[in-house]
């Protein structure tokens, strides 16, 4: 078996280093878990699982351990006896008895606007967009409205232990701007970006004759390496964008590599139809977007789902990520994703919630939904592969592993502290657990926010009303 692909060194994010907040030192004490380790060591506190592709990982368990944070960076991470002498005296120590401390989660493709859609029935991709989608998006060329939600939605995150999301707003500049807004100062780490459309959709959601651009640079230079903010380019998909706008997003994004790109692909047959049509010289889907220049190191395609062996050749070359988005897939009826084709060829791959055609934000449901979706494929997922997903693994689809996803010296400190005893089913099935495996399946299978107790961004707890507690 060999390493997870990613765990060689790849080139970083041009201009992403860890961010620093100001200020002081704390650590906090639980049962520490972190997904995705190098195995190079032989620590008893390693243990290994495999994903699956027959790729083995390290998993970091210590049972009592204190997480060490300096200015909203992790310091170190150690067992609690070994800790305790080389903590500072003045050092504030959070304990979290029978509680797990564990790096917070990465959704890798989601839609603030979507919300208010969220559970709304009846209806497969293509309908869905026109008759509950594009009426919400309408309503967010007003700022105010924008704020309000993108207050929400930053709100939900935090409750869910979500620290970083890549995040489609509409194609008004207003959106994006009142996300990036409020995202700077929730400290959350956010990647954003203006939806382009500029065909294919309806007047009021259609960029004007320069496809976009302009405003598209204009937020670029407002907020894309911003504190912790990143710009994404972001095209809806293929259909609802022209070839000039698709040209003109390849063109941006060569004049910008540190820029993400977001998008759709292959996520129903009737859309694979509709690209067939308006783009008959290509030979995939696929090929439309690498065509226009469109894939690379930092861009990630949401669902994926009908993808060929030729597809997942040209994604893995070119480090092109994978959204994983079982709740959506399964609420639209969309099919049934390969993960072990996606990780056989070498892609990298991040679960999602793409609310709000997926049904919740929260991590632990999508764990559990993307379980479901891979046993209809006779592909089972492991519990500790789910939460790899959800944080580390996430963090590499998205090229920012350098800076969170796990517990490791030098990465940001953005943690959650979960309760596996937050309900009372919960308990009762934490305490017949019978291995840390189990326990996770059990967290997966019954855990929702109410799992998340605390969440630490930078090293500093979000306020309690945040959390709703
Ligand atoms: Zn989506």
């Amino acid at each position: 078996m060999t390493a997870l692909p990613g765990q060689a060194p790849q080139k970083s994010i041009r201009g992403l280093t860890p961010s620093a907040a100001n200020g002081q030192t704390l650590a906090l004490r639980g049962a520490i878990l972190s997904f995705g380790h190098r195995l190079d060591s032989d620590s008893p506190q390693f243990q290994t699982f495999t994903d699956l592709a027959g790729h083995r990982s390290g998993l970091l368990f210590i049972p009592d351990g204190i997480v060490y944070i300096v200015d909203g960076l992790i310091a170190w991470v150690l067992p609690a006896d070994e800790a305790v002498a080389q903590l500072p005296v003045d050092c504030p120590v959070h304990r979290y008895q029978d509680r797990l401390i564990m790096p917070g989660f990465v959704d890798t493709h989601t839609h603030f606007p979507q919300l208010e859609v969220i559970g709304r029935m009846g209806h497969t991709l293509l309908d869905w967009l026109e008759n509950y989608t594009f009426p919400a998006e309408a309503r967010f060329s007003d700022l105010s409205h924008a704020q309000r939600a993108a207050q929400v939605f930053l709100q939900e995150l935090s409750r869910h232990g979500v620290t970083t999301a890549s995040v489609f707003a509409t194609v008004h500049p207003e959106s994006a701007d009142a996300f990036f807004k409020i995202a700077q100062a929730s400290r959350l780490r956010m990647i954003c970006g203006k939806v382009l459309m500029d065909t294919n959709c309806p007047k009021n959601l259609c960029d004007g004759s320069d496809h976009g651009m302009a405003q598209t640079e204009s937020l670029i230079s407002r907020w894309h390496g911003r504190d912790r903010l990143r710009y994404s380019l972001t095209p809806r998909f293929a259909p609802t964008s022209s070839p000039e706008q698709m040209r003109a997003v390849g063109a941006l994004l060569q004049d910008h590599p540190g820029l993400h790109l977001q998008s759709h692909l292959a996520e129903t047959r009737q859309e694979l139809d509709w690209v067939a049509r308006l783009y008959p010289h290509h030979p995939s889907y696929l090929d439309v977007y690498q065509h226009f220049g469109h894939l690379g190191r930092g861009t990630i395609m949401g669902h994926c789902i009908y993808l060929s062996d030729g597809d997942r050749r040209v994604m893995a070359d070119t480090q092109t990520a994978i959204a994983f988005c079982p709740s959506s897939n399964l609420f639209l009826g969309s099919g049934l994703f390969d993960l072990q084709s996606a990780l056989q060829a070498g892609i990298s791959v991040g679960l999602a919630s793409d609310v709000g055609g997926g049904t919740s934000p929260s991590m632990l449901k999508t764990m559990l939904d993307a379980y479901k979706v891979l046993k209809l494929r006779d592909q089972t997922l492991s519990p500790e592969y789910a939460f790899y997903l959800a944080t580390l693994g996430g963090a590499r689809a998205l090229g920012l592993e350098s800076v969170i996803g796990s517990l490791e010296a030098g990465k940001e400190a953005d943690l959650i502290v979960v309760n596996p005893e937050a309900t009372p089913l919960l308990a009762h099935r934490a305490a017949a657990s019978e291995s840390l495996s189990d326990l996770l399946s059990a967290l997966i299978t019954l855990g929702d926010e109410r799992c998340i107790e605390a969440c630490y961004i930078q090293g500093q707890p979000v306020m309690a009303q945040a959390l709703g507690t």
